[in-house]
């Protein structure tokens, strides 16, 4: 890659996640949701560590440090989230046992077997949700949990339209059942699975990103990457209205053996 690439790329990295700095939440999800599945993990304790892989800005890190007593460490790949991931937590007063690192999910820096708790909020399928409970488990205790929202289909069958769309973007994307049994292959127990309502992905992720792209829109008016990004939601957002019922985020919780 020559260097004026590198720096067209890092323009457009960064672009994206100014766009997504300014909403709370990078993914869909809600606080209610974070923690029902909170309610089925039982092991944790003052002396618990509790990582959140992929955390983005924070959004659910600090729904979860707020209902635990453990250490919390939010790791994401891009430094400008972590950036305001460490605002949110100063401002939280969580500074002595919540820390957010940059990192990348496919090399923890954690030794192995050292963690009570691994959470991920749509964040998994950057490597993809297989990949990640098998690599991941190594670093739990054993009945250490982990806790992850994955994309999944709803029904056997859906229309040509959806399908194509979410198998170029995510092949992985398969059925609840599919997904569970996969869970139960790499070595935990499949402690609860639940669908994420449609206001986590309305009310919480869509809705709040009009007013950014307006506002993204009149800082970059002539930026492709911008308008690229901005199309590229808008399109996700359409799709989403019209086959909410074909596909959705669900929480995968499993127990390490
Ligand atoms: N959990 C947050 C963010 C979800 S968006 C929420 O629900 O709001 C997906 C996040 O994964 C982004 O913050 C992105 O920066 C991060 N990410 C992408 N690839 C990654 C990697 N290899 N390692 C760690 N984080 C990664």
């Amino acid at each position: 890659m020559s260097n004026e690439n590198k720096n067209i790329h890092e323009f457009d990295f960064n672009l994206i996640c100014e766009y997504f700095s300014l909403i709370e939440r990078q993914g869909p999800g809600s606080p209610e949701m974070t923690l029902k599945a909170l309610s089925f993990i039982d092991n944790l304790t003052e002396q618990s560590l509790i990582v959140d892989l992929g955390c983005g800005t924070g959004g659910q890190t600090m729904t979860l440090a707020q209902h635990t007593t453990g250490k919390v460490v939010g790791l994401d790949l891009f430094p400008g989230f972590i950036d305001r991931f460490n605002q949110n937590v100063a401002a939280l007063n969580l500074e002595n046992r919540v820390n957010g690192m940059v990192g990348s999910m496919d090399d923890l820096p954690f030794s192995s077997e050292s963690l009570d708790l691994i959470w991920s909020e749509g964040a998994i399928y950057n490597i993809g949700f297989e990949r990640g409970i098998n690599e991941w488990r190594n670093y739990l205790k054993s009945g250490g949990y982990i806790a992850v929202t994955e994309a999944s289909w709803f029904t056997d069958e859906r229309p040509a339209e959806i399908n194509d769309f979410w198998n170029a973007a995510y092949p992985e994307i398969d059925t609840i059942p599919v997904k569970v049994s996969q869970l139960q292959k790499a070595g935990y127990v499949p402690v609860a699975t639940f669908c994420l309502p449609e206001s986590c992905w309305t009310t919480n992720f869509y809705e709040p990103q009009v007013a950014a792209q307006e506002l993204f829109l009149k800082k970059y008016p002539d930026n492709p990457t911008a308008r690229e990004l901005i199309a590229n939601e808008r399109h996700e957002a359409e799709l989403y209205s019209k086959y909410k019922d074909y596909y959705g985020y669900v929480f995968y919780i499993g127990k390490k053996l």
